[in-house]
């Protein structure tokens, strides 16, 4: 079977992208290539992070590669925190005071739209492609919800009134940035 890396130390998209690509491609993670060190996200941008982290971990290993970045755009907020939602409140990348930063900066603002974004770039030795999944909906007034991570409780997805912590994974994973990016990496790689 072909190896694929994943170029990523979160298990939850490793799970979910496995169970989407398993059958037809033994993906590995980072730990399953023994590497260790800080992940490489240099630029402003998701997509940049993006293609960056899949050229890094192809020059690495030589096999082809996909790398997924992703994020919060909040429209009254000119877009962040975009590619720094990782660590919008510090570097010390907590879930709950990243997504209290943005609710406070938003204060009672009666414009809450937001989306996430995911963006996959695959690599190998012929190409590099890039696939982009969104997510709209609105920032909620208050946290609920206990599923997800990052800004889950705070964002709902539009056409709902949960939010997405507040949805199964299964109903948030349906619908998800991060689903779309990976069908049109999937039909890609089906070509
Ligand atoms: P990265 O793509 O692993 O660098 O992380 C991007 C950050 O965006 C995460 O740490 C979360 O804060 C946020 N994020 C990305 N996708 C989601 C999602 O599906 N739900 C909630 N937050 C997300």
């Amino acid at each position: 079977m072909e190896k694929l890396i994943f170029a990523t130390s979160n298990a939850k998209k490793i799970q979910e992208v496995r169970g989407i690509l398993g059958s037809s491609y033994e993906v590995l993670s980072l730990a399953d290539i023994n590497f260790e060190g800080e992940i490489p996200e240099p630029f402003d941008t998701i997509r940049e992070n993006s293609i960056h982290k899949a050229n890094f971990f192809f020059e690495k290993t030589n096999l082809p590669c996909i790398a997924e970045d992703s994020g919060l755009e909040v429209d009254a907020l000119d877009g962040r925190p975009s590619a720094y939602s990782a660590r919008y409140a510090g570097e010390e990348r907590n879930d709950i005071t990243n997504y209290k930063k943005v609710l406070s900066e938003l204060g009672e603002s009666e414009n809450r739209k937001a989306r996430f974004i995911s963006i996959i770039t695959y690599k190998n030795k012929e190409r590099e492609d890039v696939f982009e999944g969104n997510m709209e909906g609105c920032i909620a007034m208050n946290p609920r919800g206990e599923n997800g991570f990052g800004y889950d409780p705070i964002f709902i997805p539009d056409g709902y009134t949960k939010t997405n912590a507040e949805l199964s994974p299964e109903e948030k994973n349906a619908i998800s940035h991060r689903r779309k990016a990976l069908d049109e990496l999937v039909r890609y790689l089906r070509r």
